[in-house]
């Protein structure tokens, strides 16, 4: 959801970090950690149009989930069929291994990884938005953010401490012009 992004603050410029299929195979690169090793190797730089327009659906889904969330607003049909289809590319179950291969080995219903990819991020979106966190999802209050966080505490209002920092600055100039 994080990949569209607002640079420079209030007249800042809308930066779309999932623009072409190199941008979204950088985006598997950086999460790697956060993702199924397997699949993260498997979907190695070979991301295509296709892949990039599935993700870009499945990210408008979950920000207009995520808005309705914070709106106390509920769920609009569309993107919710979005995210629960994407999630249901997420089946995977263990299998034993061979003999000599440590196993259990998790195998993935869906054979392309990026979906299958696809898959694990609507499941996740499932489990913040339909779960105890969703009354956790804030907008940031910054002017001119576009993002949504978890607050990890009641008081938190700013998607990071750089957004905080300048909401802090800003009014302090205010303060000073009157
Ligand atoms: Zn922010």
């Amino acid at each position: 959801m994080n990949t569209t992004f607002i640079q420079g603050g209030l007249r800042g410029d809308l930066v779309d970090a999932l623009s072409t299929p190199a941008d979204l195979d950088l985006w598997v690169e950086e999460h790697a950690e956060a993702l199924p090793r397997e699949l993260a190797e498997r979907a190695s730089a070979s991301a295509t149009a296709f892949h990039l327009e599935e993700f870009r659906r499945l990210r408008e889904a979950l920000r207009e989930l995520s808005r309705a969330c914070t709106a106390e607003e509920p769920y609009d049909e569309q993107a919710v069929t979005v995210v629960n289809r994407g999630a249901r590319l997420a089946v995977n179950w263990p299998e034993l291994g061979r003999p000599g291969e440590p196993g259990p080995v998790v195998r993935w219903a869906e054979t392309d990884p990026y979906l299958a990819l696809l898959g694990v991020v609507a499941v996740s979106g499932v489990e913040l938005l339909a779960g105890p966190h969703r009354h956790d999802v804030r907008a940031c209050a910054a002017p001119g953010c576009i993002l949504y966080f978890v607050r990890a505490h009641r008081r938190r209002e700013w998607c990071t401490p750089g957004c905080g920092n300048r909401v802090r600055v800003a009014r302090h100039h205010d303060r000073r012009r009157t």
